[in-house]
């Protein structure tokens, strides 16, 4: 390997940048987790998180990655032979459908295009019509980082209210946490599942579970077998700063970093930001002339841009491209999508100059492989971007 000069533009939808303020916290010798200094970084974390997943419940943290606390959610709440039912918004949602499969759940899908969020009327149909509550839960992913699309909870939430129906809320918010607006509690969600590599801006190897009072009741009964995931040791544990087995020490100074960075911004700054950065993307993409693969304006991601590319263009030829010619990695289409869309991801650490780097090595890279497109997408997120800083820059006038 050769020496390549200057930054690496790591714009896939997670693993995301890891600022350097959270790469020198955890640049420090490995503590004893039994000892005191690590008994007030737990304390602190903890606490802290709260915030970010909008509950002032439980948050338990995994050594895990986010698939982890997939299974978390599930094995804590659910019993052998419970129905779930989970919505088809692209490959996330299909990779916890199949989790859960394996676990010995029965699934059942609501149908998607990979296009759109959750259907919140059909999860309402569907609820009427299970009158012996046979469904235990209803898992929705908010951000679904396959297809850019952003479901929208509060109409998932408002669809089971009317339904009546007694199921569990469990949201993967793996690539929305602390960077699209969410809720647990307002919301109404049972069980938060997250992780820390992508708007946590850390290192791959964390993940959580935020855990509402009706999640933590139906653990108490659940029957489905669980012992490095259970949330009873983890919240026993967690009670006095501790955890029931060896934590990642050093992702926790990560994250404590992290979330104080998080605060110093301030959250709806955070999610202004990726909204702002997302519609630029967009704008850029329009300007092209290619599409946006998300069908609904009402449920674009802030996170990430799935792009379509004409047909007899291959993504990934063009991804390649760009990573040899310009060393940005953009994220591959994924599952159905292979080779059909290329994602970029625009969440976590990340400014208008780096949206605008990242997007000039986009429109060069799809002009290198013959795309057909207007050379304009990065003038047109460059005026959006612009446009949004004109009120705060226009001088006073004198006095
Ligand atoms: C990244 C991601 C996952 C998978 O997380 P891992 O950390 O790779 O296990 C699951 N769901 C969504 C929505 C994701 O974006």
């Amino acid at each position: 390997m050769t020496y390549r000069a200057g930054r690496h533009f790591l714009q896939i939808p997670g693993p995301t940048n890891v600022p350097d303020r959270v790469l020198r916290a955890m640049d420090r010798p490995t503590i004893d987790h039994r000892g005191p200094d690590f008994n007030r970084l737990s304390r602190e974390v903890l606490d802290a998180l709260k915030p970010v997943f909008g509950t002032r419940g439980p948050v338990v943290i995994y050594p895990a990655s986010g698939t982890g606390a997939w299974e978390a959610a599930l094995v804590n709440t659910l019993s052998p032979g419970d129905r779930v039912l989970m919505c088809e918004t692209g490959q996330f949602a299909m990779l916890w459908r199949n989790l859960a499969q394996r676990l010995g759940l029965v699934t059942e899908l609501l149908p998607g295009d990979w296009r759109h969020g959750a259907n919140a009327e059909a999860i309402e149909a569907r609820l009427k019509e299970d009158r012996e509550h046979e469904i235990k839960a209803v898992c929705v992913v908010h951000n679904e980082t396959s297809t850019g699309v952003t479901s929208r909870i509060p109409l998932v939430r408002a669809a089971m209210d009317r339904a009546g129906h007694p199921a569990l809320l469990m949201v993967d918010t793996i690539s929305s946490l602390a960077s699209i607006d969410y809720r647990q509690e307002e919301w109404g969600v049972d069980v938060t599942v997250a992780g820390s590599q992508k708007g946590l801006m850390l290192p791959p190897g964390l993940s959580f579970n935020g855990i509402g009072p009706k999640a933590l009741a139906a653990s108490r009964t659940a029957g489905l077998p669980r012992s490095y995931w259970s949330w009873e040791e983890m919240l026993a544990s967690n009670k006095s700063g501790w955890f029931p087995y060896t934590p990642a020490t050093n992702l926790l100074y990560g994250l404590r970093e992290a979330l104080a960075m998080l605060m110093e911004e301030g959250l709806e700054h955070v999610f202004a930001r990726h909204d702002r950065h997302a519609e630029a993307t967009r704008r850029a993409v329009r300007a092209w002339g290619l599409e946006v693969l998300c069908a609904d304006p009402e449920e674009y991601s802030s996170s990430l841009t799935a792009v379509m590319l004409p047909d007899g263009h291959d993504a990934d030829r063009v991804r390649a491209l760009i990573l040899e010619h310009f060393d940005l990695s953009l994220g591959t289409g994924l599952g159905r999508l292979a080779g059909k869309v290329f994602r970029i991801g625009h969440l976590g650490d990340f400014n208008d100059l780096a949206l605008a780097g990242t997007l000039a090595g986009v429109e060069m890279g799809l002009d290198l492989a013959g795309v057909p497109i207007a050379r304009q997408g990065v003038r047109a997120a460059m005026d959006h971007l612009a446009a949004a800083r004109r009120p705060v820059s226009l001088p006073r006038a004198a006095a």
